[in-house]
């Protein structure tokens, strides 16, 4: 039996049919991985041994009748910042390029508990720092629909690896966009989740109170059982939040009807491709053929939304990042003279370009003398984002609007300007600064067969209205719509 173009939910019901086995499944996901990830270099480190170990482990509690769950059997990729036990994690950084976690990240925990078996880490933009998985020390990753084009980033390689069918569904983490924006682009489904909802602990931290991690799949009801799985309350995460249930998939079933979505109008005047325009538009109209009501509307401070991030993002990294300094784990340079000098050319041969603005830019916005100019000034800006959203949700459930403004761009086209790269983040970052949920999935190909992607957006912890309007949204394209999970 083949698991080709099967998702998670589907590979662990066959397994539990006894229609394959576990160790079946794995055989077949190793066997793609290396057929395809040649090409694609979505994955950083593959861990056969560990997996297959794990396989055996979890086929005997699927028959002793112990793990009953939708992930069990289910091979999964996680991106490289997300820390597993005994496996490799790097961060896509020469710093930590042999750094190997004593702990599981507790979203990791909670999928082995689940059964749901680590296949391999996946590549990244350098820390999370960027929006195409080239700041990588390692390798460019491809995008399987055309590999001369980025997969997005950061979360570059989760997706790509899911888009060219090696695995059904993998972990991302997003600080401003890094879960939807290359979902996006690579033509897989992707959600945030409300910030606090899936713990931090074991997540290498970019900007800590914008990260968030979560699931990547190829349609939303894997999305949604995979959140539902990771998500928990965790006392190591003191921003952890306890919710009253931690149910997601009772959405699947809901519709959109009497539902009021808007679509912020700025986001459709300047900037935004054209077919990306329309395919939210599209996207509009499916929605109010079954009966939601969508209208435009104004949503304030958009402008602002992009130099806020970055200042607040690059404020939290260059604090989180002041741990790496060569002591206690990763690269150590191996020519200096004392102390001083052994954390200076650490650091500097470690870090790659891009992180290293961000260092600069962060400890320059938070030096005394322009910490009030920029840093609170940005941080007074989030404040007034948050506020313009729950304006906008007490008249709307939801929030309908593009990903990206453009499809996946050629590699290297965005190394060149940074400054442009940084602007293309201009509809997901916003969502971060506020602490929402966003689910991002297909809805179209350009005119050169490239997906793009829609976002809905929701008010905190209404995951489930998004998840319902994305569900509904995929079953009426599926028709005219079939994803090829093929492609290299
Ligand atoms: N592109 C954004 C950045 O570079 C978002 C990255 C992310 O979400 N990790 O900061």
């Amino acid at each position: 039996m083949s698991i080709k173009n099967k998702t998670a939910v589907e590979i662990s019901k066959m397994i539990k049919d006894r229609q394959i086995s576990a160790v079946e499944v794995l055989e077949q996901t190793i066997q793609q991985i290396k057929e395809k990830d040649e090409k694609v270099k979505g994955f950083i480190t593959v861990d056969e041994d560990e997996a297959r170990k794990q396989a055996q482990i979890i086929q005997k509690g699927i028959e002793k009748g112990e793990l009953t769950g939708p992930l069990a059997g289910v091979p999964i990729a996680i991106k490289d910042n997300i820390d597993t036990k005994g496996i490799k994690t790097t961060c896509a950084s020469k710093i930590l390029y042999n750094f190997v976690p004593t702990f599981d990240a507790t979203a990791v925990k909670n999928l082995k508990e689940a059964g749901a078996i680590i296949v391999g880490k996946t590549n990244m933009d350098e820390f999370a720092m960027g929006s195409t998985s080239e700041t990588s020390a390692f390798a460019t990753t491809r995008n399987p629909w055309d590999l001369t084009k980025v997969p997005g980033g950061s979360s570059g390689g989760t997706c790509a690896v899911v888009a060219s069918g090696q695995v059904s569904c993998g972990l991302g983490s997003d600080t401003g966009g890094s879960i939807r924006q290359p979902s996006s682009y690579c033509g897989v489904t992707g959600i945030k989740p409300t910030y606090g909802t899936v713990s931090r602990y074991g997540l290498i931290a970019y900007g800590s109170s914008l990260d968030q991690i979560g699931p990547v799949a190829r349609n939303v009801a894997d999305c949604a059982t995979i959140l539902e799985t990771i998500s928990s309350y965790d006392r190591f995460d003191s921003t952890s939040m306890k919710r009253d249930k931690y149910d997601f998939t009772s959405a699947l079933d809901k519709d959109v009807k009497g539902m009021r979505i808007g679509i912020p109008k700025e986001y459709l005047e300047k900037g935004i491709d054209d077919e990306v325009k329309e395919a939210v538009l599209k996207a509009a109209q499916i929605m109010k053929d079954k009966g939601a009501k969508v209208e435009e509307f104004s949503l304030d401070l958009v402008d602002y939304a992009i130099p806020a991030y970055y200042i607040i993002a690059c404020a939290e990294a260059s604090s989180n990042l002041a741990r790496f300094d060569g002591v206690k784990y990763g690269y150590r340079s191996k020519e200096y003279e004392g102390l001083h000098e052994m954390y200076k050319k650490s650091r500097s041969e470690g870090f790659g370009d891009e992180v290293k603005r961000r260092i600069m830019l962060g400890s320059f916005v938070l030096s005394s003398g322009y910490y009030d100019a920029y840093y609170l000034k940005a941080l007074k800006v989030k404040r007034l984002i948050k506020e313009a959203y729950d304006k906008a949700f007490e008249k709307y459930d939801l929030i309908l609007g593009p990903v990206a403004p453009t499809t996946a761009p050629t590699i290297g086209e965005s190394l060149k300007d940074p400054l442009k790269m940084y602007l293309s983040d201009i509809y997901t970052i916003s969502v971060n600064l506020a602490g929402l949920p966003a689910i991002s999935l297909p809805c179209a190909l350009d005119k050169n067969k490239m997906p793009i992607g829609v976002q809905f957006i929701a008010n905190c912890f209404e995951e489930n209205k998004m998840i319902a309007a994305g569900q509904t949204l995929e079953k009426e394209l599926a028709e005219n719509f079939v994803l090829d999970f093929s492609l290299v």
